[in-house]
C-alpha cells in the first residue's frame, strides 16, 4: 500500500542541469526511475546524466531543448521515445529570475530615479522571466503529457515558489509567473483528473542558488545583504533550505503514495509561509 512504485518509470526533469533539479533527478534515480535531464545546456545535462548513471546504475540521458520552444520539445519527445520509452513523470523545473526583471528599490519614496522603480522595468526582461516560468511550465506539459494520456497514468510536478502566495519585493515578473503556475497547477489537475494524470506543485522556500545569489550575498564582501538578513529573520528555522530537502516531497507527489492527491501546492520553506514576522 505504501510502495513508491517508481522502479523503471521514465521521468523528464526540465532545467535538470540546475541546482535544485539535478538533485531532484538524482532522488528519482535512486528509486530506479530512468531520467531525462532536459536542459538548454546540453553539456551540463550530459554531465548530470553521467553522474546519475555512475552513482545509481540507472539509465539517464541528457537532452537539449528549450521549454519555450514547442518544436524543440517535440523533437526531444521523439528522442526520448527512441532512447528510453514513454514518459510517466514530468518535473517542470526550468525557471528563475533575472536582474533584467528586478527593480532596484523595494518601496518607492517618490524622489528616486524612476529607472530604479517599477517605471524602469524593461518589458523585454519582464516577458523573458514571465515566459520562462509560466510558458516554460505550460509547453512541456502540453508536449510530454501526451504520453500519459495514452497510458491513463502519470504525474506532473511543477516547481513554484514562496513568492507565488505573496509577492516578494523587486521581482514582479517572477512573482506573477509563479502565482500563475499555482493557478495552472489547479486548472490542469482538474482538466486531467479523469484520465489518470495528477498535477501538483512544490513551492520551495529560499535556497541560496545562482538565480538569487546577487540579491542575497554582497559580491564584494561576501556578507549577507539586508535582503538576505530579512529572509533569515522571516524564516522560523532561521536558515536557507537546501535542494536535498525538496526531494521527499517530490517522491511523494510523483509516486503512488499520493495516488488521490491532485491540484495541491506544497510549501517546503522552513516555515516561511506560516510566519507573520511577529
Ligand atoms: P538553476 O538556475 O540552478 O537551474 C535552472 C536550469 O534551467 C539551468 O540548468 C538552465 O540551463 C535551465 N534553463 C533555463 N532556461 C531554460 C529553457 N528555456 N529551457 C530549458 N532549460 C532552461 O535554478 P534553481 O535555482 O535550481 O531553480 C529551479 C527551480 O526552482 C526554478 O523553477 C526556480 O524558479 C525554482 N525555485 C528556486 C528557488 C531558489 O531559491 N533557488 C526558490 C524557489 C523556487
Amino acid at each position: 500500500m505504501n510502495e513508491l512504485n517508481l522502479k523503471d518509470k521514465i521521468a523528464v526533469v526540465t532545467g535538470g542541469a540546475g541546482v535544485i533539479c539535478s538533485t531532484m533527478a538524482k532522488s528519482l534515480a535512486a528509486e530506479g526511475v530512468k531520467t531525462v535531464i532536459l536542459d538548454l545546456n546540453q553539456e551540463a545535462a550530459d554531465k548530470v546524466a553521467a553522474e546519475i548513471e555512475a552513482e545509481f546504475n540507472t539509465k539517464s540521458i541528457g537532452v537539449s531543448a528549450s521549454v519555450l520552444d514547442k518544436a524543440s520539445l517535440e523533437s526531444a519527445l521523439k528522442q526520448i521515445h527512441e532512447r528510453l520509452g514513454t514518459i510517466d513523470i514530468l518535473v517542470n523545473g526550468a525557471g528563475g529570475n533575472s536582474p533584467a526583471a528586478t527593480t532596484k528599490v523595494e518601496k518607492m519614496e517618490g524622489d528616486e530615479n524612476p529607472d530604479d522603480t517599477f517605471f524602469g522595468l524593461k518589458i523585454e526582461g519582464f516577458d523573458k522571466v514571465f515566459d520562462l516560468n509560466f510558458k516554460g511550465t505550460l509547453l512541456p506539459s502540453m508536449v510530454f503529457a501526451t504520453d500519459m494520456v495514452g497510458k491513463k497514468s502519470g504525474a506532473i510536478v511543477n516547481i513554484s515558489s514562496m513568492n507565488s502566495y505573496r509577492p516578494l519585493t523587486k521581482i514582479p515578473a517572477y512573482s506573477a509567473a509563479k502565482s500563475a503556475v499555482n493557478n495552472f497547477t489547479q486548472w490542469l489537475a482538474v482538466h486531467f483528473a479523469k484520465v489518470g494524470i495528477r498535477v501538483n506543485a512544490i513551492a520551495p522556500g529560499f535556497l541560496l542558488t545562482n538565480q538569487n545569489r546577487f540579491l542575497l550575498i554582497d559580491e564584494a564582501t561576501g556578507a549577507m545583504t539586508p535582503r538576505g538578513k530579512k529572509i533569515i529573520n522571516g524564516t522560523p528555522m532561521e536558515r536557507y533550505c537546501v535542494p536535498e530537502e525538496m526531494t521527499g516531497t517530490l517522491l511523494y507527489l510523483a509516486s503512488d503514495l499520493s495516488k488521490a492527491v491532485t491540484g495541491i501546492i506544497i510549501p517546503v520553506d522552513a516555515g516561511f509561509s506560516a510566519y507573520s514576522g511577529v
